[in-house]
């Protein structure tokens, strides 16, 4: 029986329909009778709690194809999962088909050309380890279990940004599976409407299953760490931040984050459990030259505490590992800012001192530089005046925590709103913000839903920050 017999999709012509595509494909295909499908339907997010009617652990491109054919003939929905980060929990669906890539994660590296093309599963951890024993790296996001598919495919920022741009400016070509089943090459000069799109466009145009990227030389050692001071300093350390972040160079990188303190070796334990502004930074550059560089950011205040020192980049790709494991419940809400008002530091201030659980966080992302030069119109990103990117992570583990962990969240977002420049980024919306997704694509909306209409106009690929074809 052909997958399009399947179209009525009558529980039999269904059965019919699976029995094939297990034929055909080469991964493990997971039903909710198979013993594989609870875990297999975990994302990062405990929150998100879909039951898919079947999962594909695709093996090849192949596999995609297959499975594309297979929910477009069939009509069920259709997600794609790559690392399973995202907290919108797209990645999964109820009652379709989802394309699970995470046994895809082959890398290979040409360390003359510096490039590496790398199967669209692998998480940041495994392009680091593909690319740092050659000294060499991509821009990509602080956390190393983030799936570089959705990753790139919003745009892509972290500690290498400011020097060599977002991960999609690097991004020099990608395979790709299309509704229509089709196998292409995008890049500057093939199909470049679509590798546009692509860089920023959010998973809405095809299923990626190979991206080529360039590489720096980065490391393999670098200057990195964090500075500590109480909360009581906040103010003070906020500014001077700002300052100091407006004449940094593009290879230093600082974030600030407010939080409860973890319990880290490095800080006395009185500090443990206290609320405390943090200053995580990277020198993408040779150390010596950082050590002078970063020395100001010691002297903001008193600190309680700091660890800053070369050690390798892939330890430090690593180091907010910890406290961003899968399995706990995550709401975040997102702004985007051109500068960093002092009411606004009034507010982080206020909201860091009634967080709702200890996991709960305010992040500050410094990008500019590098990510800043190119024009808006460049690529689906439309974003490059955004300066600073502020993350408010609600995060528990206990259901009940849900009501008023979300709550905080939103007020905070709420009342940090007039300082924003109202633009967000498309990888930290959640499922609940679909009445944000034009400010995501900004100016670039209209030209992007033209590629979706050219791609996928049935709307396919429907589970992402949606763009409805023109
Ligand atoms: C703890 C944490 C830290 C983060 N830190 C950063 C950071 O430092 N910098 C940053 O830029 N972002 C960061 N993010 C956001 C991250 O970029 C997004 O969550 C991203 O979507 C994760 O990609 P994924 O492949 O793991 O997610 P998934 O949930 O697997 O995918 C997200 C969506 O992307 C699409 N998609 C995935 N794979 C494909 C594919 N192969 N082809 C087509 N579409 C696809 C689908 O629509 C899917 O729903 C962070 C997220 C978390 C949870």
């Amino acid at each position: 029986m052909s997958t399009a017999a399947v179209k009525a999709a009558t529980p039999r012509q269904l059965t019919i329909g699976i029995d094939e595509l297990k034929r055909n494909v080469k991964g493990q295909v997971i039903a909710p009778y198979d013993a594989a499908y609870e875990g297999a339907r975990q994302i990062w997010n405990a929150m998100i709690d879909k039951r898919p009617a079947l999962i594909v652990r695709c093996a090849s491109t192949a596999d995609v194809v297959h499975c594309v054919s297979f929910a477009r003939d069939t009509g069920l929905p259709l997600a794609v999962r790559g690392g399973g980060h995202n907290i919108a929990g797209n990645a999964l669906c109820d009652g379709g088909i989802v394309i699970d890539l995470s046994q895809m994660k082959a890398a290979k590296v040409d360390p003359v050309f510096r490039r590496v093309v790398i199967e669209a599963g692998a998480l940041l951890a495994d392009l680091d380890a593909a690319t740092q024993p050659h000294g060499l790296a991509t821009p990509v996001g602080i956390n190393s279990t983030t799936g570089i598919a959705g990753l790139t495919l919003g745009g892509g920022f972290g500690w290498l940004s400011r020097k060599y741009g977002m991960t999609i400016d690097n991004l020099e070509s990608a395979e790709v599976v299309t509704a229509a089943g089709e196998v292409m090459r995008v890049s500057a000069i093939e199909h470049p409407d679509l590798f546009w799109a692509l860089r920023g466009g959010g998973g809405n145009f095809g299923i990626v299953t190979r991206f080529e990227f360039r590489l720096h030389k980065v490391g393999p050692q670098v200057l990195s760490g964090l500075i500590v001071y109480p909360l009581s300093e906040a103010k003070s350390v906020l500014r001077q931040y700002r300052s100091f972040a407006a004449e940094a160079p593009d290879e230093l990188a600082v974030w600030a984050v407010v939080r409860k303190a973890p319990p880290l070796p490095f800080l006395p334990q009185a500090v443990h459990g206290q609320e405390i502004i943090a200053l995580a930074l990277c020198y993408a550059g040779d150390p010596g030259t950082g050590e002078a560089l970063v020395a100001p950011l010691h002297a903001f205040g008193k600190p309680a505490g700091a660890h800053v020192g070369v050690q390798p980049y892939v330890a430090w790709q690593q180091a907010f590992d910890p406290l961003l494991t899968a399995g706990a419940r995550n709401y975040w809400k997102s702004h985007n800012f051109a500068t960093l008002d002092d009411e606004l530091f009034d507010t982080v201030i206020a909201y860091a001192g009634k967080l709702p659980s200890p996991q709960c966080e305010i992040f500050i992302g410094a990008l500019g530089g590098a990510t800043s030069r190119p024009a808006p119109e460049s690529a689906a990103y439309a974003h490059r005046d955004t300066r600073f990117v502020m993350n408010v992570h609600g995060r528990w583990d206990d259901p009940a925590g849900d009501k008023p962990g979300i709550q905080w969240a939103r007020d905070f977002f709420d009342a940090t709103a007039p300082f924003a420049s109202g633009s967000v980024y498309v990888n930290f919306l959640t499922a609940d913000e679909a009445e944000r997704v034009h400010n995501a694509y900004g100016p670039n909306y209209a030209r992007l839903a033209k590629v979706k209409r050219k791609y996928d106009p049935g709307n396919l690929f429907r589970m992402n920050q949606n763009i409805a074809p023109e």
